[in-house]
């Protein structure tokens, strides 16, 4: 396999990196929400990720409705850190294409400081909820 490009968000603002091998994934300023949930727990909704790879498109069915959604890896390790919305089906959840979620405790951030996100394993994408 050949060396990935690793984009450096150093300096750019608060990053959420890859817990495991801290590969930078997203900044802060591009959460659009924090109240999406994983089945393993908190999960922000991210207008732009970088570093990740995409896995096979699968249509789910989330809290909110059917999504087609790819799982999303972190490049440096391989990790499964969260999932990207592709097509939302429902209307009013639109709003979600082209995003991506972290699951919250795959991520190391500004906002740690709790050990409320235990290492837990993952398969795959799960429930999804919004505040709206
Ligand atoms: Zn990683």
């Amino acid at each position: 396999m050949g060396r990935l490009f690793v984009v450096n968000l150093e300096g750019e603002g608060n990053i959420y990196s890859c817990k495991h091998c801290r590969t930078h994934l997203a900044l802060s300023q591009h959460i659009v929400s924090k109240s999406f949930h994983s089945r393993h727990g908190k999960a922000y909704l991210f207008s732009k990720v970088v570093n990740v790879s995409f896995g096979e498109k699968d249509d789910r069915q989330m809290t909110t409705g059917m999504h087609t959604v790819a799982d999303i890896f972190c490049v440096g390790c391989g990790s499964l850190v969260g999932w990207k919305y592709e097509i939302a089906h429902e209307n009013g959840q639109k709003y979600k294409e082209g995003k991506s979620v972290l699951e919250r405790f795959k991520v190391s951030g500004p906002d740690d400081g709790s050990s409320y996100w235990s290492s837990q394993e993952a398969h795959g994408g799960g429930s999804d909820a919004d505040d709206v």
